[in-house]
């Protein structure tokens, strides 16, 4: 257990889950949660958690070093997790310079201010999107040591970051490790992403679009599982180390699409085919072997499962914003 634990981009999806799964799970310990606050933080419920006094917030960027240099004086961390990033793919091929700010130049700060004053631990977390993507037919699990080969600027930022960090492992001795998981879905995810828009779109009764042929293949891990393998990762994991989190099983998007159709009872003439992403990768497959042996990490919950959560999840928000 860490006493001072950073927590940034914690008011994001997977960070703002680990957050509340932290805080049940280690209630004494001190949460400081940096968060430039983009379109896609969770504003009302960070508003909830420092309400309750439960952690101390902090609007500002992990690009910006001498705000980073003041929270290392203030609060001694032992532990930095770093969840911030600019994560759409879209949003990537779009304008890719942001994403290089934040998921490279932001992680070389938070490096740099653990090189100067210390730290027990530095996590960050990356993607499976890192490894590029498998042809549709093939088989295989990638392990942590296979080549990086990233298709988009948001991968090759990940790449790029999780390089630099290794790097600084190997030059400094700085104790990191890293942890390299599949696509996440449950409560608190921005509503551009796949899983939400399908859902959303489809109890508003609006068409669902599908990149392509709806054929691409993704890992779906829920989010909490996530958060128990972060939890493993930071206090059992050994430094310098990578962890894939995966639960080795891959749904076609087209399959995604329409079970969350069957399960709202709305028609599959929803569905609306549009043009596919540039360079969208076919399918990301990982071996969550390490992990599993070497940590004990097992998956708890499974898809029919956490389909249902989410599902549940916002189902209660569109029913708040209407009230
Ligand atoms: P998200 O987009 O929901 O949240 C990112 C958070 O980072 C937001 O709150 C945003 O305001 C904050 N942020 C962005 N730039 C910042 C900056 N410069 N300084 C401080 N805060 C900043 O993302 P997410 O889905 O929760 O992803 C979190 C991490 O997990 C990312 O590093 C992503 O690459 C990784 N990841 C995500 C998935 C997934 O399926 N969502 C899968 C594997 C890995």
């Amino acid at each position: 257990m860490y006493n001072q634990v950073l927590i940034t981009g914690g008011a994001g999806f997977i960070g703002l889950n680990f957050l509340l799964y932290c805080l049940k799970k280690y209630p004494t310990s001190h949460y400081v949660c940096l968060d430039s606050l983009t379109y896609a933080a969770n504003v009302k419920e960070i508003e909830q958690l420092v309400a309750e006094r439960k952690i101390t917030f902090v609007r500002g960027s992990i690009c910006d070093y001498s705000l980073l240099t003041e929270l290392f004086q203030q609060y001694h961390f032992d532990c930095v997790i770093n969840f911030a990033a600019e994560t759409h793919v879209d949003r990537s091929i779009a304008d890719s310079y942001a994403f290089y700010q934040t998921n490279v130049m932001g992680v070389w700060n938070l490096l740099e201010v653990c090189k100067q004053y210390g730290i027990k631990r530095y996590h960050q977390i990356s993607t499976d999107e890192v490894y590029g993507d498998l042809p549709l037919e093939d088989d295989r699990c990638l392990k942590e040591y296979a080549r990086l080969n990233p298709s988009n600027p948001y991968s090759a930022s990940k790449a790029a970051a999780d390089l630099m960090i290794l790097s600084y492992f190997k030059t400094y001795q700085i104790p990191i490790t890293i942890s390299r998981s599949s696509n996440n879905y449950g409560p608190y995810q921005h509503m551009e992403k796949f899983i939400p828009t399908v859902i959303c779109r489809a109890l508003n009764d609006l068409y669902v679009p599908i990149y392509g042929n709806g054929k691409n293949m993704r890992d779906w891990i829920y989010v909490t599982d996530h958060c128990k393998a972060i939890d493993l990762i930071i206090h059992k994991g050994i430094p310098g180390e990578i962890y894939n989190i995966s639960t080795e099983q891959q749904f076609d998007n087209i399959f995604i699409a329409m079970k969350i159709l069957l399960d709202l009872n709305k028609p599959i003439t929803l569905i609306k085919y549009v043009d596919d992403r540039p360079g969208h990768d076919l399918k990301y497959s990982i071996s969550n072997e390490k992990i599993k042996n070497t940590l004990g990490w097992t998956v708890d919950i499974d898809l029919e499962d956490g389909l249902k959560r989410t599902i549940q999840y916002y189902k209660n928000c569109i029913r708040s914003q209407k009230e």
